[in-house]
């Protein structure tokens, strides 16, 4: 997929910022004179407000669509919202909303998806694809898909995390290797960072902001309320323009790269370690792995279970005591040893139901340098 930007500036990272609902004209007013002075490249408010539980307040609906038409005569703020139906389309064409956002309730609906996709078919509005709730990340290139097939270029992404049962400093779990992963395969594609419905908490906001700097997004949605505590949804995460302001201006944007022959020369002489340690890693572990075929050879011989929940419990406890001395995070420990686990499995699976001979080799004769 070959996307157009959807914003037209060069200037990196971008903002999106205004409240999380457009609730009375004077509020989207109020933000929106608040924040032109921060020049955000775009001022969002929500019309219709997918709330997870019926009785909340869900949306203005088409009178906040003249209030955002106000925005943009009296700032000359472009404007955002979200549209979750045909017909939302059809209300925000009439009015002229700049670009559209898809919410991450919405993603996760493929029809929905499809019928925002025909109604915008044969427009040039950009449109900016939020994750669905839940950690899929189909879903995501999906709902991109589909508005591409349907002729739209101007397509961006937003991360705003994943929805998560249980305790988490996060309303949404960020897991960022997931937006990661969608800068990675889309080179062409902005990807957006929507802090607010990650954190869910204003004291979090700007070390979250300033995570996704780090991780090079493109930009930042920030929910920004002229009277935060009073917000009619979402309160406990929006700021004032002030605060927007604040915090914006104490982030710290890394250059991409430099040409400091210094800086050029530490890191070059760092790769070529990490390069060399990294060879090891995979020589080890292919070691490893050919000493559990031969353990799967000889369990096979004398018909035992392949799981062997005290010995792993075992090798993980030590495996956990070591990282922690050597200051491994808890959380990358377990994923690794997941990995090294299920490969094991998979591979004395092989040599216990397929057939496939424990190679006795030596693995240094098995390695094969590249
Ligand atoms: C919003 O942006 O106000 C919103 C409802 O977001 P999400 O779709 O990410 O929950
Ligand atoms: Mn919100």
């Amino acid at each position: 997929m070959q996307f157009q930007p959807v914003f037209n500036t060069q200037k990196r990272p971008v903002l999106i910022a205004g409240p999380c609902s457009a609730e009375t004209e004077e509020q989207v007013l109020a933000a929106a004179h608040g924040l032109k002075s921060f020049q955000p490249d775009l001022f969002r408010a929500g019309i219709w407000k997918p709330r997870t539980r019926p009785g909340a307040f869900e949306g203005i609906g088409v009178p906040g669509l003249a209030w955002l038409r106000r925005v943009k005569e009296e700032t000359g703020m472009k404007t955002t919202t979200e549209v979750a139906t045909g017909q939302h389309v059809y209300e925000c064409l009439k009015y002229g909303v700049d670009v559209f956002w898809i919410g991450a309730r919405t993603t996760v609906n493929p029809f929905s998806v499809q019928e925002i996709a025909d109604a915008m078919a044969g427009t040039d509005i950009p449109v900016i694809v939020k994750n669905p709730v839940n950690p899929d990340y189909k879903l995501w290139v999906g709902a991109i898909e589909r508005l591409y097939k349907a002729g739209l270029r101007r397509i961006a992404a937003i991360h705003r995390g994943f929805s998560t049962y249980g305790d988490s400093k996060y309303r949404n779990v960020p897991r960022w290797q997931m937006a990661i992963d969608l800068i990675e395969e889309f080179p062409g594609l902005e990807v957006i960072c929507d802090i607010s419905h990650i954190c869910g908490r204003r004291d979090i906001l700007a070390e979250t902001a300033q995570k996704a700097y780090d991780l090079n997004f493109d930009g930042l949605m920030v929910e920004v309320h002229p009277t935060p505590d009073s917000a009619w949804s979402d309160a406990s995460q929006q700021i004032t323009p002030e605060q927007f302001g604040q915090m914006t201006a104490g982030l710290i944007r890394r250059q991409m790269t430099s040409q400091d022959p210094d800086y050029l020369q530490t890191i070059e002489n760092y790769r070529q370690q990490i390069d060399e340690v990294d060879e090891e890693i995979i020589h080890l572990i292919a070691q490893r792995m050919q000493m559990v075929r031969e353990i799967g050879y000889v369990k096979k011989d004398k018909n035992i279970a392949i799981f062997q929940p005290e010995r792993w419990r075992a090798l993980v406890e030590a495996c956990r005591r070591r990282a922690e001395k050597n200051e491994l995070s808890n959380d990358f420990i377990n994923l690794f040893l997941e990995a090294i686990h299920q490969e094991g499995i998979t591979q004395q699976e092989r040599v216990m139901n397929d057939g496939v001979p424990a190679l006795s080799l030596p693995v240094d004769d098995l390695w094969i340098n590249d």
